[in-house]
């Protein structure tokens, strides 16, 4: 009996070894600890989302001025090199506020910083947008996506990859308007966005002027993404580098205050 006893104090023992030494060897690491240690040594993938401003961007149609740059010290006369700029808070990469359309009601300032943190949903409808410019994605598109990738997480960011971002150097093609000045380029369908609300993403973008389709004449998915307090992504930077899952966002806006919105600085993170 008294070996038996010792011997099942010895199993006891062994059995609690195998299932704690191994965690105080190998502690947990989560996956965004992975993700942002791998930054430095390269086996994380960092790609910009943001173009370069000058001006030279694609403006939308009718704005007059859209950026201007000047030089107010230089090194030669002065010692050092400042520069003052203007700009339209909707020009290039930029984030439009709750507050640019009714009824949201965040300036770009106001929008709580967790939700410039997210992963990424990229939805590719490249295929689509190059045969119909007034593609509009619709809510099966993403239902498509969650029946590979699982339901979207709270917190996400959703990007429309329409493959516009090929004709960024050319105005023209970029807002492919037609002979009455009525643009044509994808975007989301108000039902998309009513269903992506509905799982409380942070923000939705896209590759193209506007989330809303071009043509669109009552911005729907301005009023409805906006009004929900969620913040929009437009003239990204080419997506086509992006996997359609498992990237992370980082979204850093201009902290103006009271801004409808503003330039912002949007990058992506993935192994
Ligand atoms: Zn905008």
């Amino acid at each position: 009996m008294r070996v038996s006893g010792w011997l099942g104090c010895f199993v006891v023992a062994a059995v609690m070894l195998m299932m704690f030494f191994p965690m105080a060897l190998f502690p947990q690491k989560s996956d965004h600890d992975t993700l942002l240690s791998g930054i430095a040594s390269g086996k994380t993938r960092v790609l910009d989302l943001t173009y370069a401003i000058n001006d030279k961007l694609v403006p939308w149609p009718g704005d007059k001025r859209w950026f201007e740059a000047q030089v107010n010290a230089t090194v030669k006369k002065n010692g050092y090199f400042t520069r003052s700029f203007w700009m339209l808070e909707h020009y290039g990469t930029h984030l439009d506020a709750p507050i640019h359309f009714p009824p949201g009601k965040a300036t770009v300032d106001q929008i709580p910083a967790k939700q410039f943190f997210g992963p990424a949903v990229v939805l590719d409808v490249s295929e689509e947008g190059a045969k119909d410019a007034d593609y509009q994605a619709p809510a099966s598109r993403v239902e498509q996506w969650e029946r590979k990738n699982g339901r979207i997480l709270e917190g996400s960011i959703v990007l429309l990859r329409t493959g516009w971002s090929s004709r960024w150097r050319d105005a023209q093609k970029y807002r492919n308007q037609d002979a009455q000045g009525k643009m044509h380029f994808p975007g989301f369908s108000a039902e998309a966005a009513k269903l992506l609300i509905s799982r409380k993403v942070s923000g939705i973008g896209c590759d193209t002027l506007s989330v809303d389709y071009g043509a669109s004449q009552d911005f729907a998915v301005h009023h409805l993404v906006l009004g929900a307090g969620l913040y929009q992504l437009e003239n990204l930077a080419d997506l086509s580098g992006l996997p359609e899952a498992r990237a992370f966002l980082v979204v850093a806006p201009i902290k103006l205050e009271g801004g409808s919105g503003g330039a912002v600085r949007v990058f992506a993170i993935w192994q």
